[in-house]
C-alpha cells in the first residue's frame, strides 16, 4: 500500500515545481536564520534559482560544518522550539548532534510510515522493532513511523537475542526492523533453537543503517521466511526514512524527494554526474525546520534512477550504497573513521603512529582488529605481559571514545600499513 499516494505518486512536473518552490523558501529561511549560511550564500537570492539545476551553483554543506558549530550552531529555530535531540552514531569523542521541532518529528513519523508501508506493512500488523532506542535515530524513528501507519509497535531495541526470539515466538509480529547483520544473527539463533522459518510469524523485514548485499538478502529471506527491503537514512538529513525499497520491486530505494532532494555528484569535482551514473549522494532538506541543510555531502556513493516503478510511486530510486567518498567504516552499526582510531591510539604513550585496521565478518557480525606498532624505544623492553597490558589499555580507550569494541594487536616494525607514496591504505576490509 502507498501511505501518502497523492505525494508519493505525484506527477513529475508537479513534484519538480513543488521542489523548486521549497528550495527557494529554504534558501530565504537559512540565510535569515543560520549565520553559516548567511555568510556562505551571500549574493544568492531565492529568485535567482530559476530551475532545480541552479541548485548545483550553491556550495555543499559538510559534516565538518556541523562539527565546527557543535553542538547546535546551525539551528534555524530558537532552542525553545526543539522537541527532540538525536545524534549520529559515529563519534569523534563528540557525536554530531541533530535536532527536531515538533513539525520535524511529524515529518520523521510520516516518512517512516511511508517506508514501512513500502516494505509491506499494513495497519493492524505488529512490528517488532529491534533498532536501538536512544540517541541513535533508528529506534525512535521507526517506532513513530510504525505508530503513524497504525501498527502495534513492540519497542524491543537491540541486543539480548534470546529474549528477542521469545518475543517473536510469543507475540507473533508480522514485521521486523533492525540492521541486516542483526537479522542474520537472529536467524542463526533461531536455527540453533531448532525453529524452522515457517514456524515464525514474520512476513516482512525492513532493514538498513549499514551496507548489505544481495547475498545477505537471500539468506535473510530464506532463514526468517520474510521478504526484506532496504531502508536508508542518515541523522543529518532526518534518520531512517530518507528512502526505502518497495516490496513490489526491491530494486532501488524510493527517495522521499518531496522532502529530501537528492543529487549525485562527482566525488572529485562535485559536478553533477550523468543520470544513472554513480557518485556522491547529496541531499537538500526541503521542509525540515530545526536543522535545514543545503546540499549536504553524505559521503555515500550510489546512483539514482528515474525509471518508472511498477508500485506506482513516481519518487526516484537510489541504488545500494556501494562505497564512501571518505574512509568511514560501519561496524556493527557504529560509524568508525580510521582517523579517529589514529587519534585515540595517539593518546597511548607507548604506541607509534603506524597502525592499520582489519575488518572481518565472523559469523554474522563484523570484527575490527587494530594493528599497531609500538614505538621503537619501547619495543626493546617489551615483555609478553607488557604487550598484553598496552593492548588492553588501548582497546578500552577505543571502546570508551568511539563506542565500538575492537581488538588491538601490537605488531613488529614495518608490519602496519605504510604509504607507498600515494594515499595510505589503512583499512583491509575482508568482509
Ligand atoms: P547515522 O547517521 O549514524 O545513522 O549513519 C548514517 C550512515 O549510515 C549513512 O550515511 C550510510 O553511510 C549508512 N547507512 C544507513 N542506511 C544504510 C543502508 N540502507 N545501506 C547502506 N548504508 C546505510
Ligand atoms: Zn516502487
Amino acid at each position: 500500500m502507498i501511505f501518502e499516494p497523492e505525494l508519493e505518486a505525484m506527477p513529475l512536473e508537479q513534484l519538480a515545481a513543488l521542489q523548486l518552490e521549497r528550495v527557494r523558501s529554504l534558501v530565504a529561511r537559512v540565510k535569515e536564520r543560520v549565520p553559516l549560511y548567511r555568510e556562505r550564500l551571500e549574493g544568492v537570492e531565492p529568485g535567482d534559482l530559476g530551475s532545480l539545476d541552479d541548485l548545483a551553483r550553491l556550495p555543499f554543506t559538510r559534516k565538518d560544518d556541523l562539527r565546527d558549530t557543535y553542538p547546535l550552531g546551525m539551528l534555524a529555530v530558537p532552542r525553545e522550539q526543539l522537541a527532540r535531540i538525536h545524534a549520529s552514531s559515529g563519534t569523534t569523542g563528540k557525536p554530531t548532534i541533530v535536532a527536531y521541532t515538533a513539525g520535524d518529528l511529524d515529518l520523521f513519523a510520516r516518512v517512516n510510515a511511508r517506508a514501512l508501508a513500502m516494505g509491506g506493512a499494513e495497519p493492524g500488523m505488529t512490528l517488532h522493532n529491534a533498532y536501538g532506542y536512544g540517541l541513535f535515530t533508528g529506534g525512535l524513528g521507526i517506532h513513530d513511523g510504525g505508530e503513524r501507519l497504525g501498527l502495534n509497535v513492540v519497542p524491543v531495541s537491540g541486543g539480548m537475542t534470546e529474549r528477542q526470539l521469545t518475543l517473536i515466538q510469543d507475540l507473533r509480529p508480522d514485521v521486523i526492523t533492525c540492521t541486516p547483520s542483526y537479522a542474520l544473527t537472529l536467524a542463526h539463533a533461531l536455527t540453533e533453537r531448532g525453529t524452522e522459518p515457517g514456524e515464525i510469524s514474520l512476513r516482512y523485514a525492513v532493514l538498513g543503517a549499514e551496507p548489505w548485499t544481495e547475498r545477505m538478502r537471500e539468506e535473510i529471506d530464506a532463514s526468517l521466511g520474510v521478504t526484506c527491503t532496504n531502508i536508508f537514512g542518515l541523522s543529518e538529513v532526518i534518520g531512517p526514512g530518507v528512502s526505502c525499497e518497495c516490496v513490489e520491486e526491491r530494486d532501488g530505494s524510493h527517495v522521499n524527494e518531496d522532502h529530501f532532494l537528492p543529487e549525485i555528484v562527482d566525488r572529485e569535482t562535485g559536478e553533477p554526474v550523468a543520470e544513472g551514473d554513480e557518485g556522491v549522494l547529496v541531499f537538500t532538506t526541503l521542509t525540515k525546520e530545526a536543522l535545514p541543510l543545503v546540499r549536504y555531502w553524505t559521503g555515500d556513493i550510489c546512483s539514482l534512477s528515474r525509471e518508472p516503478c511498477s508500485c506506482g510511486r513516481t519518487l526516484a530510486r537510489m541504488g545500494p550504497i556501494v562505497g564512501r567518498s571518505d574512509d568511514m567504516l560501519i561496524v556493527r552499526g557504529v560509524n568508525v573513521y580510521p582517523s579517529q582510531v589514529g587519534g585515540v591510539l595517539g593518546r597511548v604513550p607507548e604506541l607509534s603512529p603506524h597502525f592499520g585496521l582489519v575488518v572481518r565478518r565472523l559469523g554474522t557480525l563484523d570484527e575490527v582488529e587494530v594493528l599497531v606498532e609500538p614505538k621503537a624505544d619501547v619495543l626493546a623492553a617489551l615483555t609478553d605481559e607488557r604487550v598484553e597490558e598496552i593492548a588492553v589499555r588501548a582497546a578500552s580507550l577505543l571502546r570508551d571514545t568511539i563506542g565500538c569494541t575492537m581488538a588491538v594487536t601490537l605488531v613488529g616494525p614495518g608490519e602496519a600499513p605504510r604509504s607507498d607514496g600515494g594515499k595510505i591504505q589503512r583499512v583491509r576490509d575482508l568482509r
